[in-house]
């Protein structure tokens, strides 16, 4: 997947502009380098602010990171229960696990163990393999390329569902994988240990590529010997799992939902314990300020999502399918932290071409706001983006084309139809390994990325037919420019207009036809001539 650019102003972009005379009149607001004007009011930015805890987040971050999460575990039910506590004291209503029965049953790690026992005496650190089988045995430890494997352990570096599917016929006892991860282009350290699954009969467990080095010189000096002890806890009934909750709006069936998936390996901090202690300490924000009035009680409800990842709602959408009309917005939190003393960006993923809507410029509006506004790259960031012990860096920003990687595929598509902002900030170094560790996290990107959650939320959770009127005009805008900038202007069009007309879900009333009207005048103007 390749990045796109950081967003900004280009001058092509404008170039073609002025080259299409009949649009000038129509768009010369749009070749003004003026500020961001913002659609959310930077007074509710500093109403949230003045209440969110990062340490907080943290805090709850830890306590979720401190439990194994895989999907279909008692480890990611008991941190389920964690959530539902704090939730539930943190004034959420309505709050309850939802669970979705599984054919197999639940697993959970419950001794892993890695020894060479000859020529020397020596630990290794390991993981189980997710969902392998059972094993306590003392054997030879040998190379893939060795003839028979019979009765013996087999060193790896492919992950060890594969090696096993190449292997299973030539009889190993276990499989012992160093594999690394790789993520966009980068791999993860040689001192992390992946994390990786296995079928349920196979035995596997996961040591880091620099402990698969070490092994594989001793090999090559003679016969090494090495003990293997695997046990997990599986229990039936199977079930994934994903918390609810809520604040209820005035009125309900247009309801905005912000989840983080719950699970994962241990301890998975920043992918996703830090968006699901982020969303606790947003519950707790809203709340708050609800209770000492310095905001009103939201016109439309809040549901907070704690989910497995995408299949947690598959699941609940199957269950539930009049659910999905009720909800006009996802805002989904997965990588809340980015990573201490690293280049971090802001990844904001837009909707898919089938789904066209002004989420992607509302998004753009406040990211790009609050970044001018407050951590720009020019100068040292406004303390109110910094959080105490956290990085100075500026708040880059870059903007994805829709990629299938988190929760909002399950919102987002075709027959769910729920349009939705993603947000991340991702440490692909660490990702899916155990040293995706609390400590790493960067507190001021934790605070960012929660003010960034709430703050569309509840713009959208309150808007009215003046916040529809000013989201309808920018998306306008936005739609024009683009429209200038594409290489097939009538192509784009009819998603441009679907697009204006997705801010009706704010305001029925709202009459979009002459904005549809202008924005084919302009798709005519920058056309090229055939
Ligand atoms: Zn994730």
């Amino acid at each position: 997947m390749a990045e796109l650019p950081e967003s900004g102003t280009s001058s092509l972009r404008y170039g073609r502009y002025l080259a299409c005379g009949a649009a000038i009149g129509l768009l010369a607001a749009l070749l003004a380098e003026a500020p961001i004007e913002p659609l959310v009011p930077d007074s509710l930015l500093r109403t949230i602010l003045s209440e969110l805890s990062v340490d907080n987040s943290i805090q709850q971050t830890a306590a979720i990171a401190s439990h194994t999460r895989y999907p279909n575990s008692q480890g990611f039910l008991d941190a389920a229960e964690y959530v539902v506590a704090r939730a539930r004291e943190y004034g959420l209503q309505n709050v309850r696990i939802e669970r979705f029965p599984q054919p197999a049953p639940l697993w959970d790690q419950v001794e892993a163990q890695l020894s060479v026992v000859a020529p020397v005496e020596q630990p290794i650190p390991t993981v189980l393999a997710e969902h392998s089988a059972d094993a306590d045995l003392t054997a030879q430890l040998v190379e893939s390329s060795g003839g028979d494997l019979r009765g013996k352990v087999v060193l790896t570096d492919r992950e060890p569902e594969e090696a096993w599917r190449a292997l299973d016929t030539r009889g190993p006892a276990a499989i012992i994988s160093a594999a690394s991860g790789e993520f966009f282009g980068r791999r993860t350290p040689s001192d992390a240990i992946l994390w990786s699954s296995v079928g349920r009969s196979q035995a596997g467990l996961m040591i880091s590529p620099h402990s698969g080095d070490e092994l594989r010189a001793l090999i090559k000096r003679g016969p090494v010997t090495v003990r293997v002890h695997a046990k997990a806890k599986r229990v039936m009934p199977g079930a994934i799992g994903m918390v609810t909750g809520e604040i209820p709006g005035a009125q309900s069936g247009q309801d905005i939902v912000l989840a983080a998936h719950l699970d994962h390996q241990f301890p998975g901090a920043n992918d996703n314990a830090s968006g699901s202690g982020t969303l606790l300490e947003l519950a707790r924000t809203v709340n708050r300020l609800i209770a000492s009035n310095r905001i009103p009680k939201p016109r439309r409800t809040l549901r907070f999502w704690w989910t497995t990842e995408i299949a947690a709602e598959q699941a609940y959408f199957r269950e539930h399918p009049e659910e999905a009309k009720k909800i006009l917005l996802s805002i989904v939190l997965d990588q809340a932290g980015g990573a201490r003393n690293a280049e971090n960006n802001l990844v904001i993923i837009y909707n898919p071409d089938w789904l066209p809507s002004y989420a992607d410029d509302l998004i753009w509006n406040l990211a790009e706001f609050v970044k001018g506004r407050y951590a720009p790259a020019e100068h040292e960031p406004d303390r109110l983006l910094i959080a105490p012990g956290g990085g100075h860096q500026s708040l880059r920003t870059v903007y994805w084309e829709y990629q299938p990687i988190t929760d909002e595929v399950a919102f987002e598509a075709r027959g769910i139809g729920i349009p939705g902002i993603a947000l991340a900030v991702p440490s692909l170094d660490l990702i899916h390994t155990n040293l995706d560790t609390v400590d790493r996290l960067d507190p001021t990107w934790m605070k960012r990325t929660a003010l960034l959650t709430l703050a569309p939320a509840w713009f959208v959770a309150n808007a009215g037919p003046r916040e529809a009127r000013a989201v309808l005009e920018y998306t306008f805008q936005r739609a024009a420019s683009r429209l200038a900038m594409s290489g097939d202007p009538i192509r784009d069009l009819p998603r441009e207009r679907q697009r204006l007309d997705s801010v009706r879900t704010l305001d029925p009333q709202l009459n979009t036809q002459p904005y549809k009207d202008r924005l084919e005048t302009v798709a005519q103007a920058v056309r090229k001539p055939n």
